[in-house]
């Protein structure tokens, strides 16, 4: 099942980017061992595409791909805070700019709706949307992953009732509160302490709401990024569909953690809009009856060209990604 044409794409690509990175965008540089040995950035671009590269190959076999999701997504967020608390400890090195952005991921629509301009984040989340669809919430949010395994339990879960009323008014409120404190010029402290509430409403969510239900209750009702995720995705031609065949033997439901997958979902024949193209229930059914869609390629290839898009924006994040 593995080749290795997957995984030299995966390195090429992830090499190219980080040489660009680390010939471009050097001062100071962003690509963290520069910072510590001159040249150092050259040994972490052999590091991080290799990684990349290994990554794609153990995920290009769907029953491998949960697995090694899970692994990465953790991985990538364990790396984001500890840099983050190690640079906050005092080693300005570790941070990107040593200005402090909150690591929410509710900033990414309220920084920009407070400040009245872009920040990088947002156009860094706005591009990976357009490049992998929903892949922001599956493997590359620094957040999520923790929701995820909080809420792993292998069994069904019953449709969330009212779920699209329910985000869709979190994210209303969200956008109404945030032009509120901006145009009510709230000062920053007091904006910054809201966004910390909200973050921390977010990890009680986790924890005692996930854990509880056995799905990702942040990620699907509570965070606002999550709902935008689910409407901006449909600008990426990526899909994935139901083969006609399926004999609804309900097995991929128990894997599904964003409420994607029910008896109406499969009767549709296709996810529902929460679905974050994870690949998980790929691996749940045993006749191969889910797959990826991209215009008219071969589902395989089209998964394929998927991994590789997403594992590759992933490795360079992973490189670069820091407050
Ligand atoms: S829903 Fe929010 S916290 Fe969850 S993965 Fe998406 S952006 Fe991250
Ligand atoms: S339907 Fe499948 S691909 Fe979509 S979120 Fe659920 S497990 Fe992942």
């Amino acid at each position: 099942m593995n080749n290795a044409r997957l995984p030299v794409a995966v390195f090429s690509f992830v090499f190219v980017i980080l040489t660009a990175v680390q010939l471009i965008l050097n001062s100071p540089p962003l690509l963290l061992l520069e910072r510590f040995v001159d040249g150092g950035g050259w040994i972490e671009i052999i590091i991080i595409s290799f990684y990349g590269a290994f990554i794609a190959f153990k995920m290009q076999n769907p029953k491998n791909s949960p697995k090694w999701r899970r692994l990465s997504w953790t991985l990538f967020s364990i790396v984001f805070f500890s840099q983050m608390i190690i640079g906050l400890l005092g080693a300005g090195n570790f941070l990107m700019t040593g200005k402090l952005h909150l690591p929410v991921p509710l900033m990414i629509i309220s920084g920009p709706l407070y400040r009245g301009h872009l920040s990088v984040m947002t156009i860094l989340f706005l591009s990976t949307v357009i490049l992998t669809g929903p892949a922001w919430c599956s493997q590359l949010c620094y957040f999520g992953v923790w929701d995820n395994i909080l809420s792993d339990k292998s069994t069904a879960t019953k449709p969330i009732k009212n779920k699209a009323a329910i985000k869709t008014m979190g994210l209303l409120i969200v956008i109404i509160i945030t032009l509120l404190l901006r145009f009510l010029q709230v000062p920053l402290k007091i904006a910054t302490l809201v966004a910390i509430a909200f973050g921390l409403g977010g990890m009680a969510v986790i924890i005692f709401v996930s854990r509880k239900k056995g799905y990702m209750a942040h990620c699907l009702l509570y965070c606002p990024i999550g709902t935008i995720v689910n409407y901006l995705k449909l600008l990426n031609p990526f899909r994935i569909y139901i083969d006609k065949d399926c004999t609804m033997c309900m097995r991929c439901t128990t894997v599904c953690k964003y409420d994607a997958l029910n008896l109406i979902d499969l009767k549709n024949r296709k996810p529902g809009p929460t679905c974050t193209y994870c690949g998980d229930c790929i691996s749940a059914c045993k006749d191969n009856y889910i797959r990826y869609r991209f215009f008219n390629l071969q589902p395989e290839t089209a998964r394929k060209l998927y991994l590789f898009l997403t594992v590759s924006i992933h490795a360079v994040f992973l490189a670069l990604a820091r407050i």
